[in-house]
């Protein structure tokens, strides 16, 4: 047995292959960085501040329908993906009524008459045809924008859970935008966004996760119809259900009127 065997390298070539071993593992880590690995600085991706910038293009009509189509799917997907570990379900499986201290009375139109949905093309943005959605309306002769037996706002509650997919924040006229300040809420369980239109301050932001009953905002008179005198101060409701990127409005009247009040 030579002493050699146990000897400690001490020549600067012996000290090479550590330093290129770690190399090694830097290239192989800086690699998975970029192709994939979850790194959450590197390839993560902000699903519901994504949804909302399409949702522009969409609106102002900047986008065809078949992109538009392609992008949704997608983001969809990744919304799924993301978020519904987080969310709670809960038992409960009923909407709750998304104005706070009203009933389904303030339902507009006689028996759910308000829901027109002939003609309607979400993809159509702010050009689209019908009504494919519900008008609450709440007691404010004055057009104040303040419930008249109370003389305060009437929140908005969230009537399901999910993600705040976008949010328009600053409406004032003349903008010709006929949601004024509105909230887009994404129910990954449901595979649902929730619409809700002409709110005077929106509380929630993009990204933001909601259960169901809280508030997104108060009820007011944006948007470029719903602030002309004509127009009696009400929240607009609209759901739409979403497979593959294609939101089609539904019919919550049923549902409404079976809903938790708050
Ligand atoms: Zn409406």
């Amino acid at each position: 047995m030579s002493k050699e065997r146990f000897s400690i390298p001490a020549t600067p070539k012996d000290f090479r292959f550590p330093m290129g071993d770690f190399k090694l593992k830097f290239l192989l880590i800086f690699t998975l960085c970029l192709f994939g690995f979850p790194s959450p600085l590197l390839s993560q991706r902000e699903p519901a501040l994504e949804w909302h910038l399409l949702y522009l293009k969409i609106r102002d009509r900047l986008i065809g329908k078949e992109e538009a189509q392609r992008q949704l799917r997608q983001l969809e997907f990744l919304l799924k993906k993301t978020y519904p570990k987080n969310l709670k379900k809960g038992t409960e499986d009923r909407l709750c009524f998304p104005l706070k201290g009203n009933t389904p009375t303030s339902i507009g139109g006689k028996q759910g008459s308000g829901y027109k949905p002939e003609g309607y093309d979400f993809f159509d943005g702010d050009q689209h045809k019908g009504h494919p959605g519900h008008n609450l309306f709440i007691r404010d002769k004055n057009q104040d924008g303040l419930d008249d037996d109370t003389g305060k706002p009437v929140e908005v509650l969230s009537a399901s859970l999910g993600i705040v997919v976008s949010a328009n924040l600053n409406w004032k006229p003349p903008s010709a935008v006929r949601g004024g300040n509105y909230v887009w809420i994404y129910d990954p369980m449901k595979d649902r966004y929730y619409y809700y239109a002409h709110l005077n301050e929106v509380i929630v932001r993009v990204g933001q996760m909601v259960l169901r009953g809280v508030c997104l905002g108060t009820v007011g008179r944006t948007g470029l119809n719903a602030y002309r005198k004509k127009s009696s101060t009400h929240l607009h409701f609209t759901v739409h259900h979403s497979v593959e990127g294609s939101p089609t409005p539904i019919d919550p009247y049923h549902e409404l009127i079976s809903s938790l009040l708050k």
